[in-house]
């Protein structure tokens, strides 16, 4: 019954890893980007309270208002960038952003320059929008940032579209503002179109976060990805959105409507109210996984045979393990067997992945010590 397109799919790596850890008990997972916090009660009674008021309609397809008012809010406060409404499109989760980003300007075989290691769906998403992938490798050396001087030598004569993620899921870098003006210059001169997925923007470490439509130039040839999942920990509302120049929204808008008629109503209100009044559960959360993050980073890269850079930002630690002479899969699988810890491999990332694994601080301090020195007594009986 299958299109012949999708019957070669394959399992993730990460999806062996998450079937082998459902049937063990007491295993520490590390392994799904899923915050351990809950939606804030006030959130959720603000979901509540619109599905009483009637918000149960068809809503607008490129979001309610309100909403779009108070993305642009955010964005002219925390970064002073000046967004219209019109510029908005509220999506299913992020991951439906960058989606219909990709459909409405990508041609079949449209080059499409993508950090190798990057976040996985990325490259399922080109993959069925008949997209060519052209990598642009990532390597620790950088602290795993994508470097003006490694997408000069991925340039292809036809690359047309670039794809950014700071902070970056898996590794936890973060562009500085050299990076991104080095970027934006190259931009400029080959004419692309940049697709910024800057979902984890409200969690940053050190230095701050930098939009890069907010580069000179850059905001018209900016499609920028953000949402709710990570910042208020709204994962499971399944809302996000784009900010992109009003014609293409207007395009992104229309593809949609083929695809899932508008956004959740009741997600939407509790992501106005999250906007308004939920500053402080975010600082505090940040502060969490800054301490998480830092305290993990040490603790697994002082086991032999391993060493971690210290993100900075996002939630994950993009850990190497090239010390243990194991590939990412036959490590996760052992550790999983052996240390009961599951993590996911980095090849899940692309294969300049292989010599790593992503480790998710969404477990509390103690939990990720314990994982640490779970470890360390499995590789140092030797594998
Ligand atoms: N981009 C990145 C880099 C992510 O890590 C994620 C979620 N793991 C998403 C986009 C999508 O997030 P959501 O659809 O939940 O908003």
């Amino acid at each position: 019954m299958l299109a012949s397109k999708y019957q070669n799919l394959r399992p993730s790596p990460m999806l062996k890893i998450f079937q082998a850890a459902a049937k063990l008990d007491d295993v520490i997972n590390l392994g799904i980007g899923e915050p351990d916090f809950d939606t804030p009660k006030d959130i959720i009674d603000a979901g509540c309270k619109a599905a009483k008021e009637g918000f149960t309609h068809y809503p607008p397809v490129t979001g309610f208002s309100d909403l779009k008012e108070e993305i642009a809010r955010y964005w002219a406060k925390k970064y002073d960038l000046s967004v219209e409404p019109d510029e908005i499109m509220v999506t299913t989760g992020g991951i439906q952003a960058s989606y219909l980003a990709l459909q409405a300007i990508c041609e079949e075989n449209t080059e499409v320059l993508i950090p190798e290691i990057c976040f996985t769906p990325y490259f399922q998403q080109l993959e069925f929008v008949g997209a060519k992938v052209i990598p642009v490798p990532i390597e620790e050396k950088d602290q795993f940032r994508l470097t003006p001087q490694n997408l000069q030598r991925a340039l292809t004569p036809n690359s047309r579209i670039l794809i950014l993620n700071s902070p970056s899921n898996p590794t936890g870098a973060v562009s500085t503002y050299e990076d991104l003006e080095g970027i934006a210059k190259i931009v400029r001169e080959r004419d692309l179109i940049v697709i910024s997925d800057e979902i984890y923007e409200a969690f940053v470490f050190e230095g701050r976060h930098i939009p890069f439509s907010s580069l000179p130039g850059m905001k018209e040839r900016t499609i920028t990805i953000a949402g709710f999942s990570k910042t208020y920990a709204m994962t499971g509302w399944r809302i996000g959105y784009a900010i992109a120049p009003a014609h293409v929204i207007r395009v992104m808008g229309v593809i949609s409507v083929a695809q899932s008629m508008g956004v959740n109503t009741l997600a939407q209100k509790a992501a106005v109210f999250a906007l308004q009044n939920k500053d402080d559960f975010v600082k505090e959360m940040v502060e969490t996984y800054r301490r998480r993050t830092s305290v993990a980073s040490e603790a697994f890269g002082a086991i032999p045979g391993l060493s971690c850079i210290k993100p900075k930002g996002g939630f994950y630690l993009f850990v190497n393990i090239k010390g243990t002479g194991m590939d990412s899969v036959t490590f996760c699988m052992k550790a999983l067997e052996n240390a009961k810890v599951a993590m996911i491999p980095g090849v899940a990332f692309g294969k300049r992945g292989d010599d790593f694994v992503r480790i998710a601080c969404t477990v509390s301090e103690e939990k990720l010590l314990e994982a640490a020195q779970r470890l360390k007594s499995f590789l140092e009986k030797g594998q």
